[in-house]
């Protein structure tokens, strides 16, 4: 048996693990990202992996996860929006700190690596996996392999546009995807609806402690499995979104399922039904040809330090 670490690099906490090679991760340890300085977010990456390091003397190698975009080397962070890291070279950094090989990766293909290999896309050689959350990440396996791109860069399902000059975008684009069919774009809708037929969104509303603005994503989740009709209404309108974005990616990229993970994902049937029905409805060919299947990802948070730990042995 081989143990590696895998450690996920986001914007408020680095969370390390321990993991076997059958993906179990046997010890976490977790500290708050002090994401304005790249230097001390690099120190406490070799403090957490030091920790983890100690008890567990055989580790092989640590695979880092980040939210960013990773050179195609897989050895220095171009650009991350939520940490201070420009062009940091931080395999580097970190290898020299631990004294232990040092893979990194963007943070959603490691959850797509995790989930492909361990997670609810076990057996599947093409599998795209979409995060629901306050935006929408993704990653993609091909033909058995995470497909990065020529730049490292690829798989950015969030900022595929599907409304020309639609909802203004962070990213500086306008329409793009995640714009309508995240986490936010749920919270969004809710709000709007709160404002605009407070009648209809009474329940709502008192979940929000009598604000639209009160009212976040775990809300309108309680209020839907309630049978609340417009926290139901707002499930349907963004699952439609997400049901159409998978059908033109099915038409692009043909996999075997697409594995729907982060908050949004926690709704589960709320979500997976009406975005399926949406699916199927838009599908190119439908009637005439096999579909993927969606599912709900298995590995929950932890499927990024899983993934970075499989990455960084099969380095
Ligand atoms: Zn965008």
């Amino acid at each position: 048996m081989t143990l590696t670490i895998g450690v996920d690099v986001g914007g408020t906490k680095v969370a390390a693990g321990v993991v076997d090679d059958h993906g179990r991760i046997l010890e976490k340890v977790r500290r708050p990202t002090p994401s304005t300085s790249p230097h001390e977010t690099a120190r406490v990456i070799a403090e957490v992996v030091d920790i983890l390091k100690a008890r567990f003397g055989e580790v092989e190698a640590v695979g880092l996860g980040a939210a960013g975009f990773v050179d195609e080397s897989r050895s220095t962070v171009l650009f991350a929006p939520n940490l201070a890291w420009r062009d940091e070279p931080i395999k580097k950094k970190v290898e020299g700190e631990v004294g232990l090989p040092v893979v990194v990766e963007n943070d959603a293909n490691a959850t797509a690596w995790g989930e492909a290999k361990f997670g609810a896309g076990r057996g599947e050689e093409h599998m795209v996996l979409i995060t629901l959350g306050t935006g929408i990440g993704g990653g993609l396996i091909l033909g058995g392999e995470l497909y990065r791109g020529r730049f490292g860069i690829g798989a950015e399902f969030g900022h595929y546009r599907v409304v020309p000059d639609g909802r203004r975008c962070g990213c500086g684009n306008r329409g793009c995807w995640e714009q309508y069919a995240s986490g936010n774009a749920l919270v969004a809708e809710a709000r709007e609806l709160a404002r605009v037929s407070p009648a209809l969104a009474g329940r709502l509303l008192e979940l929000g402690n009598g604000s639209p603005e009160g009212i976040s994503g775990p809300e309108i989740t309680e209020a839907a499995r309630e049978g609340d009709s417009a926290a139901l209404e707002c499930f349907r309108s963004v699952a439609r979104w997400v049901g159409q974005g998978l059908a033109d990616l099915a038409a692009i990229l043909d996999p075997g399922a697409f594995v729907i993970g982060g908050g949004l994902s926690e709704a589960g049937d709320l979500l997976l039904e009406p975005a399926r029905a949406a699916f199927e409805n838009a599908l190119t060919g439908r009637g005439h040809r096999p579909f993927a299947d969606i599912r709900i990802a298995e590995l929950g948070p932890d499927a990024g330090i899983v993934g970075a730990a499989d990455l960084a042995r099969s380095r």
